[in-house]
C-alpha cells in the first residue's frame, strides 16, 4: 500500500460529469447539454483570437488591465474590484481556497452547482447542502442553516440546472441576515440572460460581504477559451489575487473576452433569441404533457413522471441524435436539462419528446 495519501477531502470529491458530446453509431448530432451559444462566439471574437497568434511566445499579462477596464465600461464598475479567473470555476476555486478550510462550512443548495462542493471539499472544508422550494433558492433555508462555522454560501441566481431565480429583495436579506465572517457568492452566469438584472453588481458596491461571478462561457461563447470574472470589494479582490497565477490567462483568452464583450449589438441578438426560442420550446413541451418552470436562463428543466421515464426519453433523444443532460446527479432524477439550441434544434427536440411521449420508444 502507498504511503502517498491525499489532504482530507479531496478523495470525497467526485470527478465532474460535463454534457456529453457524442451518441455512440449516430453521426451528426445536436448538442443540448452544456447551455453553450448555439450561435459561437462574435466574429470579432475570432478575429482578436486569430490576431493573438503573433504574440504566443510573450507572456500574457498579468494585470489584466485591458480587458478588467472592458467590463467594468459595459457594466458600469470600478475595474479594481474584478478579477479574472480560466472560467468562473477559477474564481470559485479562488474564493474556497482563501475564505475557507478544515472545520469551516460551505453552503449550497441542494440543486446547486456541482462545482461548489467540489471547490469546498479542495480546500478542506465541508460542504453543508440546503433545501430548496420546489426547485427555488430559500432564503430561510439557507439563514437556518447557518452556524458560527459558516464561511461562504454559494447560490447561482438564475440557478443551474433549474433554471429559476429569486429577487433582489430575497437577495438583500440573505446578505443581511448572514453571520459576520461570511461572504455571500453570487453566481452569475447566467445573469447576462436576465434583462435588467445586474447580476448583483450594486449589492457588492454597497456591502462589504457580498461577491459576484460572471463568465464567458454562456452567453459570449467562449467556452472552449476559460474566462470568467469575479466583482468584490477591494478587500477580498486583494486576498483572491494572492491565490491567483500570474499568468492564469493566456493572450488569446484575454483577446477574445475584450472583442466579445465589446461587441454589444451581438451578444443582444443572442439574447434575445435565447428569449425568444427559449418561451417556444417551455410551451412546445408543455403540449406534450412535459412541463417545465419558468426558466430565466439559457436552458430549461424538463419536468417527467418519474426517473425512469426521464432516463427513457433520454435514451429516445439519443437516437435521435439529440443530447440533453441526466440531472440525477443535482438532486432531480426526473428531469432533463435541456439547452435552448437555435431554432431547429428547439424544433427538433420539441418534436422528439412529442413522439416519445406518443408512445416512440
Ligand atoms: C456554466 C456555469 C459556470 C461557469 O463556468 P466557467 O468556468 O465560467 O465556464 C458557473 N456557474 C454555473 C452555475 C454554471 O452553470
Amino acid at each position: 500500500m502507498t504511503k502517498i495519501k491525499a489532504q482530507p477531502g479531496i478523495m470525497d470529491i467526485s470527478l465532474y460529469v460535463g454534457g456529453k458530446s457524442h451518441v455512440d453509431g449516430v453521426a451528426n448530432t445536436v448538442k443540448l447539454s452544456s447551455n453553450e451559444n448555439p450561435f459561437g462566439p462574435s466574429p470579432a471574437a475570432q478575429e482578436a483570437v486569430k490576431r493573438s497568434v503573433h504574440d504566443l511566445h510573450r507572456y500574457p499579462s498579468t494585470s489584466h488591465d485591458e480587458l478588467r477596464e472592458a467590463i467594468a465600461e459595459v457594466h458600469g464598475l470600478d475595474s479594481d474590484k474584478i478579477i479574472l479567473g480560466v472560467g468562473s470555476d477559477e474564481i470559485i476555486a479562488f474564493i474556497c481556497q482563501a475564505f475557507a478550510g478544515p472545520g469551516d462550512e460551505v453552503i449550497h443548495t441542494e440543486h446547486g452547482f456541482a462545482m461548489y462542493r467540489i471547490s469546498t471539499l479542495a480546500a478542506g472544508a465541508t460542504p453543508v447542502e440546503v433545501k430548496e422550494h420546489e426547485r427555488v433558492t430559500d432564503v430561510d433555508s439557507i439563514l437556518a442553516a447557518c452556524t458560527d462555522k459558516t464561511r461562504l454560501v454559494f447560490i447561482a441566481n438564475p440557478n443551474n440546472p433549474t433554471g429559476t431565480m429569486i429577487g433582489m429583495a430575497e437577495i438583500e436579506r440573505l446578505a443581511e441576515g448572514l453571520p459576520e465572517n461570511c461572504l455571500l457568492v453570487l453566481d452569475g452566469a447566467y445573469a447576462e440572460y436576465v434583462e435588467g438584472y445586474d447580476g448583483g453588481a450594486k449589492l457588492v458596491d454597497v456591502r462589504e460581504n457580498v461577491v459576484m461571478t460572471r463568465t464567458f462561457s454562456k452567453l459570449y461563447g467562449l467556452g472552449g477559451m476559460r474566462v470568467g470574472w469575479g466583482y468584490a470589494p477591494k478587500e477580498v479582490v486583494d486576498i483572491l489575487n494572492r491565490v491567483r497565477g500570474p499568468f492564469n490567462l493566456s493572450t488569446p483568452a484575454l483577446a477574445a473576452a475584450e472583442a466579445a464583450i465589446k461587441d454589444r449589438t451581438y451578444a443582444e441578438k443572442c439574447r434575445d433569441e435565447n428569449t425568444r426560442l427559449r418561451a417556444w420550446l417551455s410551451e412546445a413541451l408543455a403540449e406534450h404533457g412535459v412541463p417545465c418552470d419558468t426558466s430565466t436562463a439559457n436552458f430549461v428543466l424538463a419536468r417527467f413522471g418519474n426517473p425512469d421515464e426521464a432516463q427513457a426519453c433520454d435514451a429516445y433523444l439519443q437516437t435521435q441524435g439529440l443530447i440533453v443532460r441526466q440531472v440525477a446527479g443535482y438532486n432531480l432524477p426526473n428531469c432533463l436539462r435541456i439547452t435552448v439550441g437555435d431554432e431547429p434544434s428547439c424544433r427538433q427536440v420539441a418534436h422528439a419528446i412529442g413522439q416519445f411521449k406518443a408512445g416512440a420508444r
